[in-house]
């Protein structure tokens, strides 16, 4: 399953940035997902919950921010929203050769919040940090 890989890859991710920091729970995770990126929103928070499971992701959220798809026509410089499924022609002059994706392909983690110290059920929380330890995944 596509979702799964994608899940099991920004795990291990954040796992290991997490150990580098020595983050003993992460809270949070922040994903960039292009609309043309073909992964299912709740396939994928499905699959993240499945692979966060006995790491220190356990229970984190997961908050995917889903990118427009924008296409720009290389010969009027034209841009538009490319939309699903996909309209690669250019909706100014027509032209279909030399259109270019701007945007719509993304899949990356934007960022991913922790606690390095503290009790967990401590009354007061442990502050958490929002790092960015990996700004592209491909
Ligand atoms: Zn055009």
């Amino acid at each position: 399953m596509h979702e799964m890989s994608i899940a099991m890859a920004v795990v291990s991710q954040v796992e290991e940035a997490a150990a580098a920091a020595g983050a003993h729970t992460v809270s949070a995770v922040r994903l960039q997902v292009g609309e043309l990126a073909g992964v299912v929103p709740d396939a994928l928070a499905f699959c993240f919950e499945l692979a966060c499971a006995d790491t220190v992701l356990e229970g984190a959220a997961l908050t995917a921010e889903a990118v427009p798809a924008r296409a720009r026509c290389t010969s009027c410089t034209g841009e538009w929203a490319v939309g699903m499924p996909p309209d690669l022609c250019c909706p100014a002059c027509g032209g279909a050769t030399g259109t270019e994706l701007v945007s719509g392909r993304e899949l990356r983690i934007l960022d991913v919040t922790w606690d390095d110290d503290g009790p967990q059920d401590a009354a007061v929380p442990a502050p958490a940090h929002t790092r960015q330890p990996i700004s592209e995944e491909r």
